[in-house]
């Protein structure tokens, strides 16, 4: 990333003087570049702007911004505009980045907006303002700056620390905010009883699913509660380095996540002798090249070895065989900042949290046709009725046609499914997940087979191609869909997307292939007549 940034771009000359420098074959660096996204084998022109092109961004008129920004600096040597997979801010869609920088929405971006921007990179706002509420009901800190004060009462007695979180969080049920639900406490604990050793903590913060962008405000917000977070179970688990594995868009989120490092460190909570533990502990940030697959566990454990991002199969799973083979703690940005406030508060506060019944807190990301899209903090169990007023309701008045309850890859529910509760095993019930927490709304006046195929059409594109029935299944269910789309082939031919699904479920060794066309099947199923006929 370094040697790619520094210049912008990788050349053949720079890749071999890289090459003899280190020695490495040359063949396996052109493998690592020409597998991550964001590296390029050119000069960059003077201005890159890079537009979203997925679902979120489409309901709000990617396609459209994205082929007028095209036409408009058609032939223009300085600007290249470059249609990219999610960039975490669906809820300023159709989001644009120029250099890099996240721009506010705007239908003026003409080309001497352009140059006025790029003349003047401090009028570009880094940020763009996130709806959540003032003050989180699960930041133990919110009214003081005391931060750290769960992790240094306890540090002194490590043995007694790793069986209270351990048990704590068993007992409050929290499980992995991810996206696959995988009981914390548990997973804390078979690290915990690894006897290989050196062993790692790592915090993927790298959401990428179009719809969600929840840990994107964690990490502005709340960066002492991942790091508190991630310290609490390296002393639980015995690690002794910590690494967060940052998407490349966060810029603004890699200075405020430094910033808490760095006070930790000056504090002593992080360190040789970390929170006057005994034992050391400290946290890098790795910048990701890129790709949706990069979240994915394994993948993300293959790009830190400097190995292209592809999946491994599992078994072993990380907590006994994962980075350098070593046992290794992952769990997403939410899952620490919540683990941090509920061995603060205990696990009877965090089961008094939910709403009717449920329990605990859950931030979410809400996108599409709402008229405050942002990232809330609800009760789990909230509706997700509730959660569309708390976002303003729908924009302008439109009527709820159908949403996404966890991004991009969970399944479609109809408008009469809206007083589902947002809860892991609710949402399954209905027939669809609650993933990372996402909900994108979509209105009356939208073509669900069109999102559907956008859906698809992301898979295909962010496919790492490590299995066969992925790689060439994917390209044939968007080749069915487009053509299906453009009248070419009569709808009949969609019948066979029902078995390339089955086979992708049952071959696919991560969860990408597993879930790429549940979107369009879950589509054609509630809603028959948005088929083409
Ligand atoms: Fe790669 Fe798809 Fe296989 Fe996952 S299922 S490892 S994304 S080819």
């Amino acid at each position: 990333m370094e040697l790619h940034d520094s210049r912008g771009y990788l050349d053949d000359d720079a890749l071999r003087a890289f090459a003899g420098r280190r020695r490495v074959p040359l063949f396996r660096l052109e493998g690592l570049v020409s597998f991550y996204p964001h590296f390029r084998r050119t000069p960059p022109p003077r201005v890159t702007v890079r537009v979203c092109r997925d679902v979120t961004c489409v309901l709000a008129g990617g396609d459209q911004q994205c082929q007028r920004l095209q036409d408009e600096f058609d032939d223009d040597q300085d600007v290249e505009v470059v249609p990219v997979s999610c960039l975490g801010r669906c809820d300023a869609a159709p989001a644009l980045a120029i250099n890099d920088l996240p721009l506010a929405p705007t239908t003026l971006l003409d080309h001497a907006r352009v140059c006025e921007l790029i003349d003047a990179p401090n009028r570009i706002p880094a940020h763009l303002p996130t709806t959540t509420v003032a003050r989180y009901a699960c930041d133990p800190y919110a009214t003081s700056d005391e931060h750290y004060a769960t992790v240094l009462a306890r540090a002194k007695d490590p043995d007694r620390l790793a069986a209270d979180c351990i048990n704590i969080l068993k007992a409050s049920g929290l499980r992995g905010m991810g996206g696959a639900g995988f009981p914390t406490g548990l997973k804390w604990e078979m690290v915990a009883g690894e006897s290989s050793s050196p062993k790692y903590v790592i915090c993927n913060a790298d959401e990428s699913e179009p719809g969600t962008f929840k840990d994107r405000a964690i990490l502005d917000e709340l960066p002492h509660l991942v790091v508190e977070g991630m310290l609490l179970a390296a002393l639980t688990v015995g690690a002794t380095q910590g690494i967060v594995y940052l998407r490349h868009e966060y810029a603004r989120e890699h200075r405020a996540l430094e910033a808490a490092i760095v006070a930790a460190r000056r504090r002593g909570v992080l360190g040789n002798q970390a929170a006057g533990s005994g034992s050391p502990f400290d946290i890098d940030v790795f910048i990701s090249p890129g790709g949706y697959i990069l979240g994915e566990e394994t993948a993300l454990l293959e790009a830190l070895e400097d190995k292209r991002g592809e999946p491994r199969n599992k078994p072993p799973y990380p907590g006994r065989h994962g980075l350098w083979g070593e046992p290794t703690l992952i769990n997403n940005v939410e899952s620490f900042a919540l683990a941090t406030s509920i061995i603060h508060h205990g696990a009877d506060w965090w089961n008094q949290q939910g709403a009717d019944g449920f329990t605990g807190l859950k931030f979410v990301s809400v996108s599409g046709d709402v008229a405050v899209p942002g990232v809330y903090e609800i009760p789990v169990g909230t509706t997700v009725r509730d959660l569309i007023r708390l976002a303003g309701g729908m924009r302008d008045g439109r009527k709820l046609k159908a949403f996404l309850p966890g991004g991009a890859s969970s399944n479609f529910l109809t408008a009469e499914q809206v007083d589902t509760p947002l809860d892991f095993d609710a949402i399954r019930d209905v027939g669809s997940m609650l993933g990372t927490g996402a909900v994108i709304a979509i209105g009356q006046q939208h073509d669900l087979f069109r999102l559907a195929t956008n859906i698809v059409r992301f898979f295909r594109n962010e496919s790492c191609g490590k299995c066969v029935p992925c790689r060439i299944g994917s390209e044939k269910a968007v080749q069915i869909l487009e053509a299906v789309s453009a009248g070419a082939n009569s709808p009949d031919e969609l019948s066979l997307l029902h078995e390339l699904g089955e086979t992708l479920e049952q071959t696919s060794i991560c969860g990408l292939g597993q879930v790429a066309l549940n979107p369009i099947l879950s589509m054609m199923k509630h809603f028959p007549e948005e088929i083409p006929s």
